[in-house]
């Protein structure tokens, strides 16, 4: 390993057992040192460094959240970085990747500079800021991709952003993306279909939200945006997946080879459409949730590596304008103060193996959006890890999440895996239900661009 600056303090985690729980777990102490893991092991000398015993708490790395938005600057007031991050460390997470689809939208080198700045003041996890890639921020492209990892793409309109139908338009986004060595991250839902939907349910109610927005605009849109892809040479990651075709679709692509990964939502594999009528609001989400048999195929999508991540598309709206009447009610729920305990309970259901679920939301995450250093327990990577009681079940009370929007979709869901402690970069960022120290965040490292 290279010799590296120290970035961080020194932390020995003690006796915390290895994940997943249960009868092959064993006690192993991880040693870090200078924000980065230097040793995992058995009876670990300390060295100096801070001792944290952790006897009877399960070990895993600090989660990656793929798609979150805190809408700050611009729209602080539903959620903002300070509230988001502490709700991301009340879910086990130490790096998130945002999306801005609210003004100053990121379409140019300084607008991304002043937003990295901003963000890196406020949070209390690690960030990576993704671009928009619109025809306005086409000149700024390139001078871009050194500082994000992908750029977004919104092929249908979802909150606060109309989506693009153009075809040559498309074509031209996805070309300066190719050029500039980064993938696009897609919200396919096509654009067309969407209005009519509009149109053919006039009188719909929030339990027919999936009818309005449906499969079919998901399919018909990721079918143009891996032809697309196809075309320019461009990387695709298709975001927040919600149907069995689109997995599907996903997947013959990768076996032709294509380069197209793709992510979902915890509110697609453990939420249907038959919630809505319970649910109303709370659960109107774009794209849609769908049908159970949807989320069994997206399930095997993240078996077989189809559907690489889980990120919550964390979208905070305060309560009172999601009790507004469907048609004016906000798209977007709150849910990255629960992305452990929800890709936990993935594992209690038996819906999806230990290794796979934790895969999803750590290296997996990481790695099918180029993120360096983070989502592994080993030597090299960044001091982040979470210690959770997997035994330990309560029920979800929105009021005590510490984001802002203070109410939850799963409101009474009785869950397991809420971390007792958060460690990032070697400091213990979070304990006893609340984030410690100062607030600070660093830019996550971002693989070199694509060739
Ligand atoms: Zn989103």
């Amino acid at each position: 390993m290279a010799k590296q600056e120290p970035i961080g303090p020194s932390l020995l985690v003690r006796g915390a057992r290895s994940y997943p729980p249960g009868d092959g777990s064993k006690p192993v102490d991880v040693l870090i040192r200078g924000g980065r893991i230097q040793a995992l092991g058995d009876g670990l000398d300390p060295d100096g460094a801070e001792v944290l015993e952790a006897d009877g708490l399960t070990v895993i790395p600090g989660l990656l959240d793929v798609h979150v938005h805190f809408r700050d600057p611009g729209l602080a007031r539903k959620e903002g970085w300070e509230h988001g991050s502490a709700g991301a460390l009340h879910g086990g997470v130490t790096g998130v990747i945002e999306v801005q689809n609210n003004p100053p939208l990121s379409v140019s080198r300084e607008a991304l500079e002043a937003r990295i700045e901003h963000v890196r003041a406020r949070s209390r996890v690690d960030f990576a800021c993704l671009a928009n890639l619109l025809p306005d921020s086409l000149p700024e492209v390139e001078a871009m991709a050194p500082l994000t990892p992908a750029f977004k793409l919104f092929l249908g309109g979802s909150t606060g952003l109309g989506g693009q139908t153009d075809r040559d338009t498309l074509r031209t986004l996805f070309a300066a993306a190719r050029r500039a060595g980064r993938p696009v991250v897609g919200h396919c839902e096509d654009e067309d279909l969407l209005r009519e939907g509009k149109r053919r349910y006039p009188d719909a109610t929030a339990a027919e939200h999936h009818l309005v927005r449906s499969e079919e605009a998901e399919v018909r849109s990721i079918e143009t945006a891996i032809a697309l892809a196809e075309e320019t040479g461009a990387a695709l990651h298709v975001f927040h997946i919600s149907t069995a075709r689109g997995v599907e679709q996903v997947r013959e692509a990768r076996a032709r080879g294509v380069a197209v990964g793709s992510s979902t939502a915890p509110h697609y594999l453990l939420l249907s459409a038959e919630d809505a009528p319970r649910l109303g609001n709370r659960m109107r989400v774009n794209p849609s949730i769908k049908t159970r048999e949807d989320s069994a195929g997206i399930l095997a999508g993240l078996l077989d590596g189809t559907v690489e991540a889980i990120g919550t598309d964390h979208a905070p709206h305060p309560l009172e304008e999601k009790e507004r009447p469907y048609k004016h009610a906000p798209s977007g729920m709150p849910s990255v103060d629960l992305l452990w305990p929800l890709t936990f309970e993935l594992v209690r259901r038996n819906l999806l193996d230990a290794e796979t679920a934790l895969a999803s939301v750590s290296w997996r995450a990481a790695e099918s959006l180029g993120i360096l250093g983070k989502g592994r327990l080993a030597p090299g990577y960044d001091g982040d890890l979470v210690l959770f009681d997997p035994t330990a079940v309560r029920g979800v009370v929105g009021t005590e999440l510490p984001s802002r929007s203070r109410w939850s979709a799963y409101e009474g869901m009785e869950l397991a895996g809420f971390p007792e402690v958060v460690v990032r970069r070697g400091a213990i960022a979070f304990r006893d239900g609340a984030p410690t120290g100062e607030a600070g965040g660093a830019p996550l490292r971002l693989a070199p661009r694509l060739g």
